[in-house]
């Protein structure tokens, strides 16, 4: 082990919240924003982060008009089988109409709905089968605004 364990035996050990690293040399930049239209007005966007050592890719969710109130220090974490992607209600109206979101190939996404029901959303191919929820991939929409107003 490299780790100098006497150092410091009285440090204390209230635990900081560990960073989370993308890898060993993260180098960050911002890459893209990814804008949310709903009849042709933007009303939020995604904003996209790349790390260039390992290329994985961090995403933010914006409201127009509202601070970002995430919790999360550091960059977002994002597994391996995960891509970024934003899903789209067709019941709601609004800021409440999409949410950034990790999709997988396939499986259940447990999706939060805006009055706080968690349901199944089935994904096939990193997109969302659904009667009344659809989505689409942040990465492959850079430099985009893409309409939601369906
Ligand atoms: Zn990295």
């Amino acid at each position: 082990m490299s780790e100098n364990s006497n150092d410091n035996p009285t440090e204390s050990k209230v635990p900081t919240p560990k960073i989370y690293k993308c890898c060993d040399n993260p180098q960050i930049t911002y890459l893209s924003p990814v804008n949310i239209n709903v009849d042709e007005k933007t009303i939020g966007s995604v904003d996209v982060w790349r790390c260039a050592s390992c290329m994985k890719s961090f995403c933010e969710e914006k409201q127009l008009g509202i601070d970002s109130i995430t919790d999360i220090v550091g960059m977002p974490r994002i597994a391996d089988d995960e891509k970024w992607g934003v899903v789209i209600s067709k019941l709601q109206k609004g800021k409440d109409k999409w949410k950034l979101v990790k999709l997988k190939q396939s499986g259940i996404l447990k999706f939060e709905t805006v009055d706080e029901q968690v349901i199944d959303l089935k994904m096939e191919n990193y997109k969302i089968v659904d009667d009344f929820h659809t989505s689409f991939l942040v990465l492959d929409n850079l430099h985009k605004a893409v309409e939601i107003s369906i």
